[in-house]
């Protein structure tokens, strides 16, 4: 499943393998692009982005996030 975050907050600079915070008044790059990297970012210093991050996520899956990755997994599983 895809995580919304690199769309929602940053931009992939590929040549420096890295991604730009576009959250307003935020320089910061995260290396990679990694999905848990970059919501740590937002997690720990824009607390309102997070929260709108949260409930994108929620409203796409229709259920927990956690429930999804369980269901995902299982459905590989039982391939
Ligand atoms: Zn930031």
């Amino acid at each position: 499943m895809k995580n919304p975050v690199l769309e929602k907050f940053f931009t992939y600079d590929i040549n420096k393998n890295s991604s730009k915070c576009n959250v307003v008044g935020c320089t910061k790059y995260i290396s990679g692009k990694h999905a848990s990297n970059l919501e740590k970012h937002i997690f720990a210093l824009h607390k309102n982005e997070c929260k709108d991050l949260t409930e994108a996520k929620l409203s796409k899956s229709g259920a927990r996030i956690d429930n999804v990755q369980l269901h995902d997994k299982a459905m590989v599983s039982n391939d």
